[in-house]
């Protein structure tokens, strides 16, 4: 299931301990949410990602088939991730939550329990970018940026590394104004990720 490049950091042998990760999340009991999960919904994508998107929570489809960011705001993203032309073993995509909050309401407390496990995922992957999506993802990664509809579509220079902030496609859905700003963010990110993003922030 998870291929490892030659001349990947983690070497193939450590594939073991992403696996291990993966099901002590699949088997997390930290917080009330693991309660009414489905499936916990750790990840998709390579294991050697150059771009990691981070998003804020699994709703109804991610907690019935286990992957993040499926449904329509999932078909948003891998659109746009299809427009940046990267491979299927070079992008990841994850949440800051692992499991579905009811009615799909932030829970902060939930976040603050699961946060280690975003953090170790990182940690792993070494992705060369992060892109949040949404005001909660950069939040959680960036405490000193600006409002997301600020900050989205410029990229930023944080202690662990470059991070590119977009809107959450889910709001893409909601008004024209917000679906022309998520286009634009993506050809902005397009353009930083030609560029070779990160030398520059
Ligand atoms: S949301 Fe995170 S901390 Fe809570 S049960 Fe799921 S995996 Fe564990």
């Amino acid at each position: 299931m998870w291929n490892v490049p030659a001349g990947h950091p983690q070497g193939a042998g450590d594939v073991r301990s992403w696996r291990a990760l993966t099901h002590e999340i699949e088997r997390c009991e930290l917080c009330p949410l693991h309660r009414t999960r489905t499936h916990a919904v750790v990840y998709r994508g390579g294991l050697a990602p150059r771009v990691v998107f981070v998003g804020e929570a699994p709703g109804d489809v991610e907690d019935r088939t286990g992957l993040p960011f499926q449904g329509r705001s999932g078909r948003r993203l891998d659109t746009a991730i299809g427009r940046l032309g990267l491979g299927s073993e070079e992008f990841g995509v994850l949440n800051l939550i692992k499991c579905r909050p009811p009615e799909n309401r932030y829970d902060p407390r939930a976040a603050r329990a699961c946060r280690p496990y975003l953090d170790r995922q990182l940690a792993w992957l070494r992705p060369r970018v992060r892109v949040t999506l949404g005001a909660h993802a950069l939040r959680a990664l960036d405490p000193e940026a600006p409002p997301v509809l600020q900050a989205a579509g410029s990229p930023r220079g944080t202690r662990d590394g470059p991070l590119f902030p977009m809107i959450h496609p889910a709001a893409a859905l909601r008004s024209r104004r917000l679906a022309d700003r998520w286009e634009r963010d993506v050809d902005a990110l397009g353009a930083w990720l030609r560029a070779g993003a990160g030398q520059s922030v």
